[in-house]
Formats: structure tokens, C-alpha cells, sequence
């Protein structure tokens, strides 16, 4: 049977996003959790959701940042996230710029679709967590349900949270408790 996960953006919603003059994590060291996101990553392993990371890197294609080095960062994300007992299922990251008119970036699906292939995921089932419009777009082009995480949301998600601190409680009301309400009917 296909799986519901919880797709989520990178930077704005694990990490905290780089200031507008930077724009890009370009070392390991730059890198710092979002308060809650931790909690929310370990709320869905126990609930064994799969958890998927969806990221534009646009920095690879301009050569800010290369492929390796995206890794390092990446392994970096890991091991703070592992820190806190919170582990990722699939980091999916598109390397790509406009101008090489991919499938992957966001707000196109490519990612989410992809991912939905490799881990048998029910995508209708899913939600996509993210900061930006076009994280809500792509999630909805990949036929998921959408929450926005701004402190002004778009008009066109399905949900929207304010700031990543409220994410672990939204995700036991909304997403895990209907699992668990489902279990409770199956085991009666
Ligand atoms: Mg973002």
C-alpha cells in the first residue's frame, strides 16, 4: 500500500534561511535548524511517515556552490537532525536555474514526483510543507495538500502556520491523529 509522507522545503523551514544580502548556504557551518522542525521530523518517524526534503539549489547551476559541497551541507543537516533523534527519508535537491528549464525546480512537482515513484508514496495523501509560493504550487501540482509556514500566507494553500514552532502540534492534530484514529477503528 502507498505511503502518505510530509514533503518539506529546506531553507525557511529545516534550516534558517540565509539573509536576502546572502541568499544561499554555501558551508556546513551556515547552516541552523528551525525551532520545532526537529520534533516534527522525529513526530513522523514514530509515526513511521516518510519524510522527504524538496530543495531548489539554484546556487549550483550559477557555481556558487558545487555538487560536493551541497553534499557536505546536506550530510550537515543530517547529522544535527540525528542529534536530535530526527532522521530524513530522501533528500531531493534540484541543482538547476530557470534557464535550464528543468522538470525538478519548484514550482514544477519533478521532485515530488520522482520521490513519489522511489518510495511508493500516495501523493494525495501527502502534505508539502514549505515557505515560499512556489512550494505551495508544486505541491499542489503534485496533487498534494499544502501548508504554508509565513507570517503571510498565500490565499491558494491549504493550511498555514504562522512560524516552524507551531509545525509539531499542527502535525499531531492535523496529519498524525488520523492516522492514529484510524488504527484506533482497525484495533476495537
Ligand atoms: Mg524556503
Amino acid at each position: 500500500m502507498k505511503q502518505r509522507a510530509l514533503f518539506l522545503d529546506r531553507d525557511g523551514i529545516i534550516n534558517v534561511p540565509p539573509p536576502p544580502s546572502v541568499r544561499y548556504i554555501l558551508h556546513p557551518d551556515a547552516f541552523h535548524l528551525m525551532p520545532g522542525i526537529a520534533e516534527t521530523i522525529r513526530l513522523c518517524n514514530q509515526h513511521h511517515i516518510p519524510v522527504v526534503v524538496i530543495t531548489n539549489q539554484k546556487c549550483v547551476a550559477i557555481g556558487k556552490l558545487s555538487p560536493r559541497n551541497l553534499s557536505r551541507i546536506h550530510a550537515r543537516m543530517e547529522e544535527l537532525l540525528r542529534a536530535d533523534h530526527a532522521y530524513l527519508d530522501a533528500v531531493y535537491a534540484c541543482p538547476h536555474s530557470e534557464a535550464d528549464a528543468c522538470t525538478c525546480r519548484k514550482p514544477l512537482p519533478g521532485m515530488l514526483l520522482t520521490a513519489a515513484k522511489a518510495l511508493d508514496l500516495d501523493l494525495n495523501a501527502s502534505w508539502m510543507v514549505g515557505d515560499q509560493p512556489r512550494d505551495i504550487q508544486a505541491g499542489k501540482a503534485a496533487g498534494c495538500h499544502t501548508l504554508h509556514v509565513h507570517s503571510e500566507p498565500v490565499a491558494f494553500c491549504d493550511a498555514s502556520l504562522p512560524d516552524t514552532r507551531s509545525l509539531p502540534e499542527w502535525l499531531l492534530k492535523h496529519f498524525l491523529q488520523k492516522e492514529d484514529c484510524h488504527s484506533q477503528i482497525h484495533t476495537v
